[in-house]
């Protein structure tokens, strides 16, 4: 075990804990991932889940496959349920906080009925993201699925002038898979990956198979694919450094992802 330097614990004594020496005095200890051969995966709810079975049966047995090549932190997303819930919600002019927690139960919901369909195969679903028993999941069965909502619950920071909350199961899972060190994060979801543009509403949209968040910003893109709090989270991250964003509708994409092979499109911090 290390302890921390004189000069580390000296400025936490007499600095603000934001205090730029004492910020690059804590940053000084080597870089430690917790788990550093995980890969974490979200499973869209509005994209991938809300499709039921001919989406979900055979993601299912891919993951199952692949979890032996590859440990897996399986996070869900909302969807279509949690945008009825924020409708109601946001009508009736509640806050962020609140419809926080209502999102929250919908990527529950879908984090229950995925492990329902793991069950056989010794893959649980765990609650909360305090996670204590992930290793030893990791460990015994190499894959485990969490609720993707990060829990801020009614913490949630408000974004400006909406009651809609920024942080959602996108920036959860971000979150997992920075916070872990773990290997890499993708987003399994029902297009290709990032168009110039939304190809739901625009048949001249093209694929974009990599581009940088800052080039995703000068486009206009921010807000696409994935929620753009997570470009923020991308950029000031220390080990996850870029996300690949794949079409789980297409049968093999996900296990050509997780063995490495660029499939859908790569977003880079820089
Ligand atoms: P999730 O199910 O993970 O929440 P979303 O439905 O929020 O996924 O995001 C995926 C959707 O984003 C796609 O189905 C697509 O309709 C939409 N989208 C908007 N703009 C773009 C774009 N430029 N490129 C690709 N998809 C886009
Ligand atoms: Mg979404």
């Amino acid at each position: 075990m290390t302890t921390p330097t004189p000069a580390l614990e000296a400025l936490l004594m007499e600095r603000s804990l934001t205090d730029a020496q004492l910020l690059a005095a804590a940053e000084a200890a080597a870089d430690f991932r917790i788990l550093p051969d995980a890969t974490v995966l979200k499973i869209g709810g509005q994209s991938v889940i809300d499709r039921g079975r001919a989406a979900v049966y055979p993601l299912v047995d891919e993951i199952v496959a692949a979890r032996q090549q590859h440990p897996l932190l399986i996070g869900t997303g909302a969807g279509t349920r949690a945008r009825h819930l924020y409708s109601i919600a946001a009508g009736l002019n509640l806050p962020a906080g609140v419809l926080a927690q209502l999102g929250a139960s919908v990527a529950d919901q879908n984090a229950a009925m995925l492990g329902q369909l793991m069950a056989k195969h010794g893959i649980s679903h765990v609650d909360g993201a305090g996670l204590a028993a992930v290793p030893l999941f990791l460990a015994e069965v190499r894959a485990v699925i969490f609720s993707g909502m990060p829990p801020f619950k009614l913490w949630m920071r408000p974004a400006a002038g909406s009651v809609i909350p920024p942080y959602r199961t996108d920036a959860g899972c971000f979150l997992m898979a920075e916070q872990f060190g773990c290997k890499q994060m993708i987003y399994v979801k029902d297009e290709n990956g990032l168009y110039t543009a939304n190809p739901k509403t625009d048949k001249h949209a093209t694929l974009i198979p990599k581009i940088s968040v800052d080039e995703m910003k000068a486009q206009g893109l921010h807000d696409s694919i994935l929620e753009f709090p997570v470009l923020d989270l991308l950029q000031s991250a220390r080990h996850i450094r870029q996300v690949q964003v794949i079409n789980g509708l297409v049968p093999g994409n996900l296990t050509r992802a997780l063995a490495g092979e660029h499939v859908g499109t790569i977003i880079t911090a820089n």
